[in-house]
């Protein structure tokens, strides 16, 4: 399409590098996305955010189903089966909807879409190999990096993406398994363990650390998941570290060694999920050819406005620093080409929600309880439990609490956890009051419809804590 030296060069097409390219082309700059798989959308809308959501979302209504859960609301009927085949039809249609819908944008808003590896040759220069050995050369003013993050490899173990699966394998597999152990409790490996759990298969999560739901979740609100997905059958075996992983025939032994009690375990699957984490993908990217070097953890190194080392190539999403979320790599992409426009550049990482997708869902933004007494400040907690809540009730969904922290001082909120089945909608009501620096009271004082759990699960914890 474009034939002359452009604009802008996105190279990959997740979250980031979509957005930021339609943004780009908006802004009147001659963009152009290079993606090396077959389809837009990156990790995200591929093998991500959406079909996990897809999949947590209908094997929810199924476990609802098996465990009488739809019996208790007067809803029964006879042999229910389960359709893996069509739930994953579903599952692959939303994908299929969305990643066709960014080609769509593209076209609309004249991005033009390059179909191969993007290979950074000069600092003015996109070089693109294609599926059919062919390479495309583009010449531009600036290049930005999008090119997101992979799996990260458990040493020793090799992934098939059948019998040993990545988050990626564990999104198709073909049938429900009968044992499947996870290595790691991190988001992804609780909200994939859990999909597994509801559809048949007996899960045990194995973690290193002592908590489940990663760094960054508050203390308190790891031990109110871990007891609810508990509950529903899902097991953990905390401060215990994977030592080896045998295959034989259909089974795999794995080694698990308890840190605390120094002893070790031999446990036994049929589908083993490695769900350690993510890293930085820059691979074959030529950083080499214009001297930009990742720091240690494979990051590429940026400024406040998004510029590496070289300050026409910028960098946004899973590949540079912070938390690899969606929404995260979205804003960068949309600020990082406000920035190249002329504008301001400027993100509150702090003010960046995290939700995890299970049953409940929990959703946090700012900081936690630990974090503050780390930090020394002085703070008062409000808390309200969702067994008290109307809605909550109504619906027989009463596992969770809202849990708001706040400066005891100057009463300005300061972080919001919230367990509930809809923490991933409510969280967005205190993300918005974290940006505009509310205080609890201003919070408070704004008038929620009732009994809609939303806004009134929020403003209860904070009345309560208003009050104390
Ligand atoms: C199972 C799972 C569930 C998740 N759920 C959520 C969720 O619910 N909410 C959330 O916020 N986040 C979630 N995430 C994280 C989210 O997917 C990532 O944070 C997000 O996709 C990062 O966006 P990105 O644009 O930086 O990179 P990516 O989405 O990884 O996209 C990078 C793209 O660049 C392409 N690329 C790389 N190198 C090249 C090259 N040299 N040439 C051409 N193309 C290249 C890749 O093919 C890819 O398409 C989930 C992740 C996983 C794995």
């Amino acid at each position: 399409m474009f034939s002359d030296q452009v604009d802008l060069v996105v190279i990959g097409s997740g979250p980031g590098g979509y957005v930021a390219a339609i943004k780009a082309a908006q802004l009147g700059l001659k963009t152009v996305c290079v993606e090396k798989d077959d389809t837009l959308g990156g990790t995200c809308l591929n093998v991500g955010c959406i079909p996990s959501k897809s999949l947590l979302n209908n094997s929810h209504l199924y476990h609802m189903a098996d465990h009488k859960d739809l019996e208790k609301r007067g809803i029964e009927f006879d042999n229910l089966r389960l359709n893996l085949d069509q739930l994953m039809a579903q599952k692959s249609g939303a994908v299929k909807a969305l990643t066709g819908g960014i080609a769509h944008l593209f076209k609309q808003n004249k991005v033009e879409h390059i179909q191969g590896f993007g290979t950074i040759t000069n600092a003015n220069e996109v070089t693109v190999k294609k599926a059919d050995g062919s390479s495309q050369a583009v010449s531009t003013k600036n290049i930005l990096i999008a090119t997101g993050s992979e799996v990260t490899p458990f040493p020793g173990v090799e992934i098939d993406e059948k019998q040993v699966v990545s988050s990626t394998g564990a999104l198709s597999l073909s049938k429900v398994p009968k044992k499947m152990i996870v290595i790691g409790a991190g988001v992804i490996g609780i909200e994939l363990g859990s999909v597994w759990q509801r559809l048949g298969a007996e899960v045990t999560l194995i973690e290193f650390l002592g908590f489940i739901g990663g760094m960054g979740i508050d203390m308190e609100i790891a031990k109110v998941l871990q007891r609810s997905l508990t509950k529903q059958g899902l097991k953990f075996k905390l401060n215990n570290k994977v030592t080896a992983a045998v295959r034989s025939g259909d089974s795999i032994k794995v080694t698990v060694e308890d840190m605390k009690k120094g002893k070790t375990a031999e446990l036994d699957c049929d589908t083993l999920l490695v769900c350690i984490g993510r890293r930085p993908y820059t691979i074959n990217l030529g950083l080499d050819s214009v001297g930009i070097s990742t720091d240690d953890r494979g990051r590429v190194p940026v400024n406040n406005r998004f510029q590496t080392s070289v300050p026409n190539i910028y960098a946004i999403g899973d590949c540079i620093a912070g938390p690899m979320l969606a929404h995260k790599a979205e804003d960068e992409g949309i600020l990082c080409v406000e920035g190249i426009c002329g504008g301001s550049t400027h993100i509150d990482y702090n003010c960046i929600p995290s939700v995890i997708y299970t049953h409940p869902e929990v959703g946090w933004v700012g900081k936690t309880e630990e974090q503050l007494k780390e930090a020394g400040v002085d703070y008062k907690i409000g808390k309200f439990m969702m067994v008290a809540n109307s809605r909550s009730k109504c619906n027989m969904d009463t596992d969770g609490l809202v849990k708001i922290l706040a400066d005891k001082k100057t009463d300005k909120m300061l972080g919001a956890h919230i367990v509930s089945s809809v923490a991933g909608e409510l969280i967005n009501e205190a993300v918005l009051a974290l940006e505009y620096g509310a205080s609890c009271e201003d919070i408070a004082r704004v008038c929620h419809a009732h009994p809609v759990s939303c806004p009134l699960y929020t403003t209860n914890a904070i009345r309560s804590h208003f009050h104390n």
